[in-house]
């Protein structure tokens, strides 16, 4: 298949397009590195050095022979994502390419307009091309669980079946989601919902949890291929932030009473699930939602799983709780399905020790670059 990587530069992007190519298919990369001006704007990085992306392409080629192309540009362009279109003419378009961070979301008024209309409208622009362009692309979107929040049922694949005053119907799942990013997600899915039932286009809403780990196979192959590891308080997701918390000395930051409880995948399992959905297509006109997530995990739990790992690898670090910054419930209900991923063949990769380990012995070669003081959190909700 020819399928377009947008943010094919990111965390979870660049894998990705690793791992089509190298399953054969003929991937192509639009990103426009905003990612790498956040850093400098927040002065951060990722731990593990980065080579710029023409230098991983040119790597990829050298050592498998298989070339990945560039497109360096932006999705709220449309003159830009249109163009892409008529030269691709994809049967994909994988679409990672928006700002993904809830506290840089929550900064201040210019980064909640930065991210709803980057988002927003990046995603919009997308869809206007797929109709314009090529109808019959499949659009496989990257949201998040974060979209559903915490009600207290439990939460289905994007639908639920309701009874009303003694009538049914199969509505979209309630979103109520908890900071400006995931309601520019949930500005996505209902804006692609509307486009798939009017223009007929067919897209998967990948309602993702939070993504942990760094490498997969294809990423491991040479350190230019290495992928990006956040550790911020910005940018760091759980997981992976307290696993470089534990080897700098540092307490490991617990939001509040720590009680709030996510979906979680590993990054290995994230590239596989954007082949499943790549290579099975929604129908014409069909919205179609799956969880992408393998477990869930409370925040506390998962700290003291880094912390029970870190000690056998001689750290010693504290679980500290601190002032929650965000709004959210620290103890409540949660269940979620997660079963079409898994009906078409996904095989999850779950979180155990040796994983926390691996992960571990990676930061530790790099943790010289680790910036202390970025890694408590620095922007609040309220
Ligand atoms: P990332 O920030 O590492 O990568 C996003 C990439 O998109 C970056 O390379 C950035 O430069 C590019 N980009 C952003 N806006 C763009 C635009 N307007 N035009 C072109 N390129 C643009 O993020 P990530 O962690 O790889 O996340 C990828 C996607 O997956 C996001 O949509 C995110 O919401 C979703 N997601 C991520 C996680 C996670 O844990 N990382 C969890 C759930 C959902």
């Amino acid at each position: 298949m020819n399928i377009i990587v947008a943010g094919g530069d990111g965390f979870c992007g660049w894998p990705t397009a690793l791992y089509l190519s190298n399953k054969g298919h003929d991937v192509s990369i639009l990103d426009n590195m905003v990612r790498r001006d956040i850093d400098n704007e927040l002065h951060s990085n990722s731990i593990t050095p980065i080579a710029d992306l023409e230098e991983r392409v040119a790597k990829w080629k050298e050592l498998t022979g298989k070339e990945i192309r560039v497109y360096e540009g932006d999705l709220t362009h449309y003159d830009f994502v249109k163009q892409v279109l008529k030269l691709e003419q994809p049967d994909a378009f994988v679409h990672f390419a928006e700002q993904r961070s809830a506290p840089y979301s929550m900064i201040d008024l210019d980064h909640i307009v930065y991210t709803q209309t980057n988002n927003v409208v990046g995603n919009l622009n997308v869809i206007y091309g797929i109709k314009e362009v090529v109808p019959d692309c499949h659009l496989v979107k990257l949201g998040t669980m974060g979209e559903y929040g915490t009600p207290n049922i439990p939460i289905e694949e994007g639908y639920l079946e309701v009874e009303h005053k003694g009538r049914k119907d199969v509505l979209p799942f309630p979103k109520q989601p908890g900071s400006f990013y995931h309601l520019s997600k949930v500005h996505d899915s209902h804006n692609i919902m509307f486009a798939c039932k009017i223009w007929g286009i067919r897209a998967t809403d990948l309602n993702q949890g939070i993504v942990y780990g760094l490498d997969t196979e294809e990423t491991k192959m040479d350190p230019v291929l290495a992928n990006r590891l956040d550790y911020d308080g910005v940018f760091g997701t759980a997981l992976n932030r307290f696993i470089i918390q534990s080897t700098i000395g540092h307490d490991l930051t617990v939001y509040g009473k720590g009680g709030q409880t996510r979906g979680f995948l590993s990054i290995k399992d994230t590239v596989r699930c954007i082949e499943i959905a790549a290579e099975n297509p929604a129908d014409r006109g069909e919205f179609r939602v799956f969880n992408q997530f393998t477990e869930d995990f409370s925040v506390q739990g998962l700290a003291e799983k880094v912390q029970k790992v870190a000690k056998e690898e001689g750290f010693n670090p504290e679980i500290a709780h601190l002032d929650n910054p965000r709004v959210e419930l620290e103890d409540h209900f949660y269940a979620a399905e997660n079963t079409k991923l898994k009906d078409l063949g996904l095989e999850p990769h779950l979180l155990d020790d040796e994983v926390i380990r691996e992960i571990l012995q990676t930061v530790v070669k790099h943790k010289d670059r680790v910036i202390e003081e970025n890694v408590m959190p620095q922007v609040s909700w309220k």
